[in-house]
């Protein structure tokens, strides 16, 4: 055991030391940028022509004709949109015009959509919101893949004394429907499943899984913050009572979310305060994102088949790029049950934190694991869940494409990921101790 661990501190010190090496050529590569030559600093940091950004599902830039739906509600009709004044008039139309836009986009009625700040919000919201609602039943069910809004919110549920089960995956990510058919009672009040994971990508049988529950009186959850603008998402079809989404990963502005809850559902109030939101949600309004979020929504559904073509396009290159050139490499998640955006990788004897921060700097951004599990150095609490081993949950490393992300981009990130796992396996005592040189690779 001790000698696992001042492995891995060897390890954690080489990969500091090789990262400050790193850094220190990139700062004399910026110094020789800045004193004259005509490369711009980030070619001569990457050798890219610019910052390469797949980190999409952590979060996405605005579009521009989003920002010019936006901008005339932060100066000129700034008006509060419960003021009965021409001002507040003006915000109130903006405000249900893109209730009704939303709504109609999704196939629902404009009394089913409730703006929040966001997909957190709308998850906690959804737990919460359910379960001190319905009297009758104590039990929470969700799935031990979900998003940390509805895991800490069920652990939430928990405390209060309430029954929560967490339902297995299978090694793809998959909460098979025999899952839930084994945990669901007549006890079971509310199921939340998400409909695409944040990590791995995998779709869920939300449908299938919905059905089972309503069969047994529970109400169905579904965090569709990264499947809103990946795939087509209708509430009705998919038989859902409670819908989350989120503009920030639709290339709308952040602080926006929105639960969609069909009528005739009992929910608790989330915020208490003044009468917005058909007094569900009190907070004044910030309409010029509520104006962002629908335009958003409008401009991802119209190029859905274009943009998601081609953003698989360019995932499956990467995916066949990383899978032939570099060895001791999983694939994480569904084959084929998978968000088009989503490429997750685990390194046998690297960390995915060491192999980010190179990448980083060599001007490419993705994330380890899902961007808000980042920073923590906790192993995947979902590839632990698909029953991945421990050293694989760690190694983990998420590249998510988006609509801007281009053939060179693809090619420079594969020779990137190539070169820096043959920088850092050199160095890792794992991989030399496995009986190789370290050369093969
Ligand atoms: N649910 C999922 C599946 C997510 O991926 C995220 C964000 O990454 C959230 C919820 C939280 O959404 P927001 O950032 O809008 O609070």
């Amino acid at each position: 055991m001790r000698d696992k661990d001042s492995n891995k501190t060897k390890v954690t010190d080489k990969i500091a030391k090789t990262v400050t090496k790193v850094a220190k050529q990139t700062a004399t590569a910026t110094q020789k940028a800045a004193s004259g030559t005509k490369n711009t600093i980030k070619s001569v940091v990457n050798g890219a022509k610019k910052p390469i950004y797949l980190d999409y599902s952590a979060s996405t830039p605005v579009d521009k004709a989003v920002l010019d739906e936006m901008i005339p509600y932060f100066c000129e009709n700034f008006g509060n949109a419960n003021s009965m004044h021409s001002f507040g008039q003006t915000g109130g139309v903006a405000l249900e015009n893109s209730r009704k836009q939303v709504a109609q986009l999704f196939g629902v009625g404009s009394n089913e959509i409730y703006f929040t700040s966001g997909g957190t919000e709308s998850d906690n919201w959804a737990i919460k919101g359910i379960m001190g609602a319905r009297k009758d039943r104590t039990k929470l069910i969700t799935s031990s893949v979900e998003h940390a809004a509805i895991m800490s919110s069920a652990e939430q549920v928990a405390k209060s004394g309430k029954e929560v089960v967490y339902l297995p995956v299978d090694e793809d990510g998959l909460v098979l429907p025999e899952y839930l058919q084994n945990a669901i009672d007549d006890n079971t009040a509310l199921v939340s499943v998400m409909l695409a994971n944040n990590e791995v990508g995998t779709i869920q049988p939300v449908a299938k899984l919905a059905e089972i529950a309503h069969k047994h009186g529970a109400y169905f959850h579904t965090d569709a913050v990264q499947a809103v603008g990946s795939m087509r998402v209708y509430p009705r079809e998919l038989g859902v009572d409670l819908m989350s989404a989120s503009g920030h990963k639709i290339y709308g502005p952040k602080g926006i979310g929105m639960l969609y809850v069909k009528n005739g559902v009992k929910i608790d109030r989330f915020m208490i305060g003044g009468h917005q939101e058909r007094s569900m949600r009190g907070g004044t309004t910030n309409v010029p994102v509520v104006v962002g979020f629908a335009k958003a929504l409008e401009i991802a559904l119209r190029d859905l088949d274009k943009n998601t073509k081609q953003i698989a396009e360019l995932r499956d290159m990467l995916v066949d790029g990383i899978m032939s050139q570099v060895p001791y490499v999983h694939y994480n998640g569904h084959k084929t049950l998978r968000l088009p955006q989503n490429a997750s990788f685990s390194f046998d004897y690297i960390e995915g934190e060491a192999i980010l921060m190179l990448l980083d700097l060599k001007g490419i951004a993705c994330s380890s694991g899902s961007a808000c599990s980042s920073g923590s150095l906790s192993p995947s609490h979902v590839l632990l869940a698909m029953n991945k081993p421990i050293e694989q949950a760690h190694g983990s490393l998420r590249f998510s494409l988006g609509k801007h992300t281009t053939k060179q981009d693809i090619e420079y990130t594969i020779q990137s990921v190539v070169d820096t796992c043959k920088e850092l396996r050199k160095i890792s005592p794992l991989f030399l101790d496995m009986g190789s040189n370290g050369t093969e690779i």
